[in-house]
């Protein structure tokens, strides 16, 4: 009898065990609420990837920060979106002698010292009666004071929020343009691994997503680079469209937009899924529009059966940067979580997508 019982109760617990395993295996549970990355930080707010706007972005509650790296001359991980100094800062004032051929300040011919005394704006775009803001309603040009900050100075921020306030925020680095630093004699993905290891993230117990447009690069880190530092943390492959020259390779002499297609035809997510965790769409690759609506195309469908969760980007709330199809953020927003049943989703609006992501309203979006 107590035999009996007592293989009932191992056949119990192992249900149970399968059970809670299940749950916590699946990326897709329907009932979880849709991750926000912040990205660049609150950048809707204040000037992108300043530690200001991480700042603000954790008192925002976001499930992830998101960081741009890029490396400087003397290897040094500068947390920025592009590999030029041109659209946020002062460079053409502060070293007027330092740009390249094509007119460009790279970052990467700056030491960190030379980068600390740059001033960090809001971005813009110069045209022929001087800058203008890239987004108008954003946070006014050159004002306030802000710098260029480093991948330790942003970890130890995130960090130390972490422990003072108590949440646990992610961090969801990218490692901007590999081949770039590879034709400069650099390696970035090396370099960002063991700085991240250095401040403990090491495996999938820390909250940590690394992400990459370079599916050859992150292969690379998959097979050669985790393994050699005994780290394994989740790859996110983001996918571009091949005509924005993301990528760039040199064919027979000739240097060519790499070719992103077969991300998303088939056997594309397939391949993905041996070395990646997940993938980040430009959103409306997710989409399709039927009678002037837009309806999830199989996308998102595809890449759940191959376990890969999607993070789609850039989701933002200013209204000449919204949709045609959606009538307010929150109607895009619910459609992205409850519609495409995306896993997460970065935004520049971390307050609002956390707001109204939290409020779990699958029926009707709110105005
Ligand atoms: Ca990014």
């Amino acid at each position: 009898m107590f035999k009996k019982f007592l293989s009932f109760l191992i056949i119990l617990s192992s249900v149970v065990a399968s059970l809670t395993c299940a749950e916590t295996d699946s990326s897709f549970d329907k009932n979880k609420r849709t991750l926000v990355i912040a990205h660049r930080g609150a950048s809707a707010y204040l000037p992108e990837h300043t530690l200001e706007a991480k700042a603000l972005a954790y008192g925002m509650h976001p499930d992830y920060i998101e960081q741009d790296l890029v490396l400087s001359k003397d290897n040094h991980l500068i947390v920025m979106h592009d590999i030029y100094l041109n659209s946020t800062t002062d460079v053409a004032d502060v070293f007027p002698d330092r740009a390249r051929e094509d007119g460009h300040f790279y970052t990467i011919d700056f030491t960190l010292e030379e980068l600390k005394k740059l001033r960090v704006s809001e971005a813009f775009i110069m045209g022929e009666d001087g800058p203008q803001a890239k987004y108008p309603h954003r946070f006014p040009l050159w004002k306030s004071s802000f710098q260029l900050s480093t991948f330790e100075e942003e970890i130890e921020l995130i960090q130390g929020l972490n422990r003072s306030l108590g949440y646990d925020i992610g961090i969801y680095p990218e490692i901007k343009k590999p081949y770039f630093h590879h034709w400069e004699g650099k390696d970035i993905a090396a370099i960002a691994l063991e700085k991240l290891k250095q401040y403990g993230y090491i495996n999938r117990d820390q909250k940590i997503f690394f992400q990459c447009f370079d599916a050859e690069e992150l292969q690379r880190i998959k097979y050669e680079l985790m393994p050699a530092l005994d780290m394994d943390i989740p790859l996110v492959q983001l996918i571009a469209a091949t005509s924005w020259g993301e990528k760039l390779i040199q064919v027979n002499g000739n240097i060519q937009n790499y070719d992103y297609d077969w991300m998303l035809e088939q056997g594309g997510l397939r391949k993905i899924a041996n070395y990646a965790d997940g993938i980040g769409p430009w959103y409306p690759m997710l989409i399709e529009i039927q009678d002037g609506k837009p309806r999830a195309n199989n996308v998102v469908r595809r890449a759940h059966r191959r376990h890969l969760q999607v993070h789609p980007y850039t989701f933002r709330a200013d209204p000449e940067k919204l949709p045609e199809e959606f009538e307010s953020f929150n109607h895009f927003l619910h459609f992205a979580a409850y519609q495409l049943h995306v896993d997460g989703l970065f935004t520049d609006h971390p307050d609002q997508a956390v707001n109204y992501l939290s409020r779990g309203n699958r029926k009707q979006h709110q105005q």
